[in-house]
């Protein structure tokens, strides 16, 4: 014998119980109990519809009214009219009594639990029957028998104790006399020994399943849902869960403790001791083999079987100097908790015996505070403890894996991953088996929490970053394009999964959780809503997806100054801006360590030679334990494509126009001339090194006259370079005449810096430089005579876009 139990979607309208039908039907070579569940929503719809009565709200007969429909319009489209009359008639009648109790309920303005369970097993009571019907109609050799007459329990309503002799025993009693092939039961249902209608808890109808399996001793016991098995997360909260196809009844049991709800919680107890094997199927995909629930099935080694998690959770805690060391107070807190009927999920007790803290249901909690103050109202008096301290609104996440216990770092790796997504951690709790550890978190925090487990543990290799981008200009449309361009490779050699959710220039904002499409983010951008920074970071936080990174390809002041609200709540910040790490030593500082304290990589290799790897150099020189002794870089390639193109035949303000046009300057060119650019990436590069420098520190003997320097728009500055052509044609014959090349150099020596242009002669590192390259010499301890040397293109969209995914790229490591 084998038992099919199929659950409220599979049941939900007439072209799924049709699916039902075919599924069953393909079992033809034994006998079978179908177990079904009310249609999909009706438990639901019935328990507000008492609720609504027992308030009083007439408003209830139009939800009673809504119940009849959809089971009068399932009998009218599945059974044939010849047979209808019969059917109608029993279901009408029910669907009368039905409305009888609710009308009592109404009256008198009370809903029992007893009536409560009597109500709410009408769901079943009529879904089970129908289909029965549907089935003898479509000529199965199929039979309906009602549980409650084999299910007894105590009168626990709502969630009533199974008497497993006397339901084994009628089970037998029953299916040893029962000819037919087919046997159509409700789930969920039960009766009192007194005879009245019970309930077996919420999902129940797995349960009812799984007591028949058991007095039946079946090969087989098959749970049909709407997903094709156990996953490694709930697939409808973390969209890269997988199947797990072979779990074991401890592994599957935790989980679903843990609030994967795709199998009852108590369904494997009665089964496991006969060793029955479980099989979640979909019936919505019968042919996918689903998840197998057996002995020993504890995967082969792996460690972390799934991740699943309990919403509404509230922590309760009992601390206090007199807890210490006194005997009987953890007896007295859980009796008190016991006595009132409340189940605890998880318990945390310090070594030092100084409080107890339990995780019970939401709407638990205040009941349960209420009666440990009672119980301890003496001590609390006495100040000897404190009154319960009430925390609501929580979840507990759980990893659970029989194979664990024999590996250590998992937890390390669990809160880490936490940890970097700023998840704060409330409450851990490991299981005594070491088959699970939980944490518990803010409900907020859920979503991300899985995914960023579920990364951790199941997808190894990929890595999802989640970017949000403000300023596409000249380089920021160049990055959309490289990671439009690249995103297939990324995840195929990289095992980077890189989406773009934000994108917002000065005018306009656009956003979408599932990625932003590439291809079209200019016309969307376009008709986004309108441009707000701060309305932006609040987007980003409050989407709180898991590897958020910001990305800032502006050159504004205001958005560098944002960066402080983006790193706090962990999300990484990647900037080609240079304001802030030039700006006041404590504010460059301060985001050094706000990066370090939430584990949120604030990278800005662009700040300093566009794409060229010099930062990222510094850095590793000096964490090898090396130490920079001097610096010299031509470090603008503004400047440098400037004099490399400037001589007698042409003008300095066609150059410096040209050099505009083709992106070599910052959008206000000044700050490339007067050498303001030139004298943020010696400061940058000096503070990288470990020092610590302003920059008016900063030499700067500008080769500008004063009044292009204070010029105050681009136009008034092009027309002072006109007006001052001879001293710049001067300056190129000088050096000209001295076989020597004019470049704009930066040093750093003795934690002084200093900028200007200089006569570099024949031979020199930085004579033949070309176009806007960039050269840097890094004298050091370990390369004290022979520098180290970079060089490279060194400005440009294109080199400083690719600078910026390199960053991006950077953080897939941390
Ligand atoms: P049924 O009505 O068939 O009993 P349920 O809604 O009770 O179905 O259970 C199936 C649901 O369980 C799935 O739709 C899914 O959202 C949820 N679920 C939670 N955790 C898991 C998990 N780890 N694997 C599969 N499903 C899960
Ligand atoms: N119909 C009941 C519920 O919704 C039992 C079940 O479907 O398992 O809780
Ligand atoms: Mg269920």
């Amino acid at each position: 014998m084998k038992i099919l139990k199929f659950g409220g979607t599979s049941v939900a309208n007439p072209d799924n119980i049709r699916k039902v039908k075919s599924i069953v039907e393909k079992n033809n070579s034994e006998q079978i109990a179908v177990v079904v569940s009310a249609f999909g929503g009706i438990t639901d719809l019935l328990l507000d519809t008492s609720r609504l009565a027992s308030n009083q709200d007439p408003a209830y007969k139009e939800s009673l009214k809504q119940i009849e429909d959809r089971h009068i319009s399932a009998i009218r489209e599945l059974i044939p009219v010849r047979a209808q009359s019969t059917v109608l008639s029993k279901v009408k009648s029910d669907l009368n009594t039905l409305e009888t109790l609710l009308e009592g309920s109404f009256l008198i303005g009370e809903l029992t639990p007893k009536l409560s369970d009597k109500i709410v097993s009408y769901g079943e009571l009529l879904s089970s029957y129908i289909i029965s019907e549907f089935f003898r109609s479509e000529g199965l050799d199929a039979v309906f028998k009602d549980s409650r007459e084999l299910i007894i329990t105590d009168n626990n309503y709502g969630k009533a104790n199974v008497d497993f002799d006397k339901t084994n025993a009628n089970c037998n009693a029953f299916f040893s006399a029962n000819a037919h092939k087919i046997t159509v039961l409700p789930g969920f249902v039960a009766s009192s020994k007194s005879g009245n209608s019970t309930t077996l808890g919420r999902g129940g109808s797995d349960y009812t399943a799984a007591i028949i399996a058991a007095a039946q001793q079946v090969s087989l016991l098959e749970i049909w849902t709407d997903v094709s098995g156990m996953y490694t997360a709930n697939p409808k909260l973390v969209k890269q869960a997988k199947c797990v196809a072979h779990i074991s009844y401890e592994e599957a049991m935790e989980l679903s403790h843990f609030g994967a709800k795709v199998l009852y919680p108590p369904t494997i107890q009665p089964v496991l001791g006969k060793e029955i094997p479980i099989a979640i199927k979909n019936t919505f995909e019968p042919e996918n083999p689903g998840t197998l629930i057996a002995k020993n099935n504890n995967g082969n080694g792996k460690t972390v079987r799934g991740i699943s998690h309990v919403g509404n959770i509230s922590l309760l805690s009992l601390e206090g100097p007199g807890m210490i060391g006194i005997p009987g107070i953890s007896k007295r807190f859980f009796e008190t908790l016991s006595l009132k009927n409340i189940s605890i999920v998880l318990i945390t007790q310090a070594s030092s015996e100084h409080s107890i803290c339990v995780g019970i249901a939401d709407e638990d909690v205040d009941m349960a505070a209420e009666a440990v103050n009672d119980t301890f109202a003496y001590e609390i008096s006495s100040k000897k403890i404190k009154p319960v301290i009430v925390e609501k609104d929580l979840t507990i996440v759980a990893l659970v894996g029989d194979n664990m216990k024999s590996h250590q770092g998992l937890s390390g790796k669990m809160f880490s991953t936490l940890g970097k997504n700023n998840v704060n951690i409330r409450a851990i709790a490991q299981g005594a088996s070491e088959r699970n550890i939980s944490a518990v978190i803010k409900k907020d925090d859920v979503k991300k929490a899985l995914n960023s487990l579920h990364e951790t543990f199941f997808e190894e290799n990929i890595k999802q970053l989640n970017l949000f981008v403000m300023g596409v200009g000249n380089v920021g449309s160049k990055f959309l394009q490289q990671i439009r361009q690249q995103k297939k490779y990324l995840k195929e050699e990289l095992k980077l999964n890189i989406r773009v959710i934000g994108i917002s220039n000065s005018r306009k904002m656009v956003f979408d959780e599932n990625g932003i499409a590439l291809k079209d983010w200019e016309s969307l951008l376009a008709n986004g809503e309108k441009a707000d920074k701060q309305l932006f970071f609040d987007r980003v936080k409050s989407l709180n997806l898991r590897n958020s990174v910001f990305v800032d390809n502006t050159a504004n002041l205001e958005v560098a100054q944002s960066y402080p609200d983006y790193l706090r709540n962990s999300i990484s910040v990647v900037t080609c801006n240079k304001i802030a790490c030039s700006s006041d030593y404590a504010y460059y500082k301060e985001l050094k360590e706000l990066s370090k304290k939430y584990n949120a990589p604030f990278l800005f290799e662009t700040n300093v030679g566009a794409g060229l790897p010099i930062i990222d150099t510094l850095k590793h020189l000096i964490a090898s334990g090396d130490k920079v002794k001097k610096i010299q870089a031509v470090l603008s390639g503004s400047l440098n494509f400037v004099f490399n193109t400037f001589n007698d035949s042409v003008t300095f303000h066609d150059v410096v126009k040209q050099a505009q046009e083709q992106g070599y300057t910052e959008p206000d060119p000044t700050i490339d001339l007067s050498g303001v650019d030139v004298m943020r990436k010696i400061l940058i590069l000096a503070r990288e090194s470990g020092h610590q420098l302003d920059i008016d520190s900063i030499e700067n003997e500008s080769f500008l006259p004063k009044e292009s320097l204070e010029t105050s728009s681009n136009e008034a500055f092009f027309e002072s370079l006109k007006k001052y052509e001879n001293d710049f044609q001067a300056m190129y014959k000088e050096a000209a005449n001295a076989d020597c090349k004019l470049k704009y150099v930066a040093q750093f020596e003795d934690g002084k810096a200093k900028v200007g242009l200089q006569r570099i002669p024949k031979g020199h590192d930085f004579y033949n430089l070309e176009g806007s390259d960039n050269i840097v010499l890094f004298f050091t301890e370990r390369y004290p005579n022979q520098p180290m040397i970079i060089k490279g293109a060194g400005a440009g969209a294109d080199v400083t876009a690719s600078g910026i995914f390199a960053d991006i790229i950077r953080i897939r490591n941390f």
